[in-house]
C-alpha cells in the first residue's frame, strides 16, 4: 500500500517539489536516498487501497512473502542458496526497480511530451521487464504495456498479452495510435512510422 501510494504521488507531482523521488534533488536521492526521508502517505494517496481486503492483507503480511523468498532458495541450496537466490536476488531486483526512478528520469530518450523528465531507457527496459520505457509510461499511465513499439522489449507486456490470449484476463487497456500521435515529440515521429 505504501509503495503504490508513493507511486501515485510520483505521478501526481513528477519532478516537482512534492515528487517523493525526483533526480532534481540528486541521482542518489532518486535512487535510494528518498527511502530514508520518506513519510507514510497512504492517508493522502492510498485511501482507495484500504478498501481492497486482498491489498490490505498482502500489505500487512508482506514479511511472509519476503521470508518465503529467502526460505525456498535456502532449502534448495543451503547458505549458497540464501546468498545467491535470496539476498543477492533481492539486492539486484531492488536496484533495478529503483533505477526506474533515478536512471529513467535522467538518462534516455524522450519520445512523448510529458510535464516531467521521464525517459525511455533500453537497458532498464530490458532489466526491469519493460518498466524502463518510462517516458511511455508517464505519457500513458493507463496503458497496460510500457513498450509501445515492436522493438521496445517489454517482458511484462508479453506476459499480459499471453494472459489475455488464454482468457485469464480481459479488458486490457491499449492506447490508440491516434492518441499516441497527439503526444509524440515531432522530431521523434519516425518511430510511429511517419
Ligand atoms: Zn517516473
Ligand atoms: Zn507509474
Amino acid at each position: 500500500m505504501e509503495w503504490a501510494s508513493t507511486h501515485i504521488q510520483h505521478h501526481a507531482h513528477s519532478d516537482d517539489e512534492d515528487d517523493p523521488h525526483s533526480p532534481m534533488e540528486g541521482l542518489w536521492h532518486a535512487h535510494t536516498g528518498w527511502l530514508f526521508a520518506h513519510k507514510n502517505n497512504i492517508a493522502v494517496y492510498g485511501t482507495w487501497l484500504k478498501k481492497d481486503p486482498v491489498v490490505v492483507w498482502v500489505s500487512r503480511y508482506w514479511f511472509l512473502f519476503a521470508g518465503i523468498g529467502l526460505l525456498i532458495p535456502t532449502l534448495i541450496a543451503g547458505w549458497q542458496g540464501l546468498l545467491w537466490g535470496g539476498l543477492l536476488r533481492i539486492f539486484l531486483t531492488h536496484h533495478i526497480t529503483w533505477s526506474v526512478n533515478s536512471i529513467c528520469h535522467t538518462f534516455g530518450q524522450r519520445d512523448y511530451n510529458t510535464r516531467d523528465a521521464s525517459r525511455n531507457n533500453f537497458i532498464v527496459g530490458l532489466l526491469a521487464f519493460g518498466e524502463g520505457w518510462h517516458n511511455n509510461h508517464h505519457a500513458f499511465p493507463r496503458s497496460a504495456f510500457h513498450g509501445l513499439r515492436w522493438w521496445q522489449i517489454d517482458l511484462s507486456g508479453y506476459i499480459i498479452r499471453a494472459m489475455e490470449a488464454t482468457g485469464v484476463i480481459w479488458n486490457v487497456y491499449r492506447v490508440k495510435e491516434a492518441d499516441q500521435r497527439k503526444r509524440i515529440i515531432p522530431a521523434k515521429a519516425e518511430i510511429m512510422g511517419d
